[in-house]
């Protein structure tokens, strides 16, 4: 145990088996014997003999790297017949094991304490972003809040939601999408006070709240982050977006409220009429009592008030006007693609018959009449050459056809109010079974808007004549759309467009 050989023992005297520790011969419980005339006991640190030199006052280090061992010793005396004191006799035992797994356990107890830690702080920040989730909100507000009432202070929060986020996705991807939401969250933090605290409350959604900051200092902040987004480049090498935010803001004490989150539901609601006015701007409740009760808000700043009302209306206006001409504008695209009668008419009629069939909401049923109307929009882009050739298309020409959709939101993607709808035109050549392009999506992966216009615009087209072929009967036309159910199309729709057409039989 000690590397020591017995030779090297006898006749050696007190310190022969000892090596030199903390710079002095170790002294060993025999010496203390001999000392004290009496029984010792002890545990102790013991370094090996063909072990080098050691300095340290811990001696774990040195157990770790193999070089020394710990032990229990006990030493009694021996004595003759006389009772006089001869000799002693030690043993040792190497308690190392032991003691490391002592340590160990030890060192284990004060880890699991430290990832405990990091486990709570994970459970209250959002792992993509590193902010503060939804449930670190709930109970910072209610403390914040309580705080406020204490304190007469004011207390603020701002709600954010990105304008059209689902339609990056849409475009460039889930995985752009996340890119998009870290910067973002990054330009938040850095744009925002550095008591405030930023929080991901969902998806595309945050929270700053601003303990002790009124409500026209926060309108303020809030501006601010609206301009430094604005005006921020996001993505990556390959593509840039710019990203629009409406902003809430709410206030207390100038909003009335009863608890903490009474602040949230306050900014959510102010947040449906950011949407309603288009998004991309600030709004606060003194926003929404103008609206209310023009007269005394409108006497401070009139012309500013009318200008500004004036200006949304026209806004509303012309966005009505362009979707007006748009809408005009797709049934052009009929004509280019030759349809004799009124393709889009009939496609729009099947489709919104279809989806109130399948009992879906109906503003849904709304975004499924737009989507249908503009469905084939994209054609604008192809050429006449390819959409009338009478014979079989070569595979350059049916890649060429093959963007028609992708075309259709570049085009539409400007437009605000079309933004739920162009994931349906964007998806309608998707199959059920996977096999469609552009993006390969499968089953339930497609919205239910392209899936349902997917059947429409077959069975219209089957039934119409072409430039390459005649129209089919009526028969023919339900055999093929029931043929390819399950494969091309969700079996679901099919049903319910069987349905539609024996109704109007
Ligand atoms: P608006 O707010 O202007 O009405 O439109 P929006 O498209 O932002 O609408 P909505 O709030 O309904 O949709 C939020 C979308 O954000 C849905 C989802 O596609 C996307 N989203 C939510 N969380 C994530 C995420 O963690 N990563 C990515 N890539 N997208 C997300
Ligand atoms: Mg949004
Ligand atoms: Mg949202």
């Amino acid at each position: 145990m000690t590397g020591v050989a017995k030779s090297e023992l006898i006749g050696k005297g007190d310190h022969a088996y000892s090596v030199p520790f903390y710079g002095e011969k170790r002294r060993v419980l025999i010496d203390l014997v001999f000392k004290y005339s009496r029984e010792i006991e002890s545990k102790y640190d013991y370094v090996k003999r063909e072990g080098k030199v050691f300095y340290g006052e811990v001696f774990l280090p040195l157990l770790n790297h193999g070089k020394g061992i710990f032990v229990w010793s006990k030493a009694s005396p021996l004595y003759d017949s006389s009772g006089k004191l001869t000799g002693a006799i030690e043993s040792i035992r190497d308690i190392t094991e032991q003691k490391l797994a002592k340590e160990n356990l030890g060192k284990l107890n004060e880890e699991l304490t430290k990832s405990n830690r990091i486990f709570k702080q994970l459970a209250l920040k959002d792992s993509h972003t590193g902010l503060y989730n939804h449930r670190y909100l709930g109970e910072v507000i209610e403390a914040e809040f309580f705080r406020a009432k204490r304190y007469a202070h004011p207390l603020s929060a701002i709600l954010a939601d990105i304008d059209y986020f689902k339609s990056i996705n849409d475009v460039y991807g889930h995985q752009f999408g996340d890119l998009i939401l870290k910067q973002f969250a990054r330009q938040l933090k850095m744009a925002v006070r550095q008591y405030d605290i930023v929080v991901r409350t969902g998806g595309e959604e945050f929270v700053v709240l601003s303990p002790a900051t009124n409500r026209s200092d926060t309108v303020a902040l809030a501006e601010r982050i609206l301009e430094i987004i604005s005006l921020y480049d996001f993505g990556d090498e390959s593509h840039k977006v710019k990203l629009k935010i409406s902003i809430a803001v709410a206030s207390y004490p100038e909003d009335k409220i009863m608890k903490g989150m009474d602040l949230i539901d306050m900014a959510d609601r102010i947040l449906v009429k950011v949407k309603e006015f288009g998004g991309n701007r600030v709004y606060s409740s003194a926003d929404l009592k103008s609206q209310d009760k023009p007269a005394e808000e409108t006497e401070k700043t009139p012309d500013v008030k009318l200008l500004k009302k004036e200006l949304e209306k026209l806004t509303r206006q012309a966005n009505q006007g362009l979707i007006e001409s748009i809408f005009a504008f797709a049934k052009t695209i009929e004509l280019k693609d030759h349809y004799t009668g009124e393709h889009v008419e009939k496609t729009v009629h099947y489709a919104t018959e279809v989806a109130r069939e399948l009992g879906l909401p109906n503003d849904e049923v709304d975004k499924i009449r737009k989507a249908s109307i503009l469905h084939d929009l994209g054609k604008i882009g192809i050429s006449e050459n390819i959409l009338l050739k009478k014979g079989k298309l070569t595979t350059e020409e049916f890649d060429e056809i093959k963007k028609h959709p992708q075309i259709a939101v570049d085009i539409l993607r400007p437009i605000q109010s079309l933004q739920g709808v162009i994931p349906m035109i964007y998806y309608h050549h998707e199959r059920w079974d996977g096999g469609g392009y552009l993006n390969g999506l499968k089953g339930d992966e497609i919205p239910i808007g392209a899936r349902i216009i997917a059947v429409s615009d077959v069975y219209e087209a089957l039934t119409s004549d072409r430039p390459y072929r005649k129209a089919f009967s009526r028969d023919e036309a339900i055999n093929m759309v029931k043929d390819s159910s399950g494969t091309q199309f969700d079996p679901k729709v099919v049903d319910a467009f069987l349905k539609v057409l024996q109704q109007e039989k």
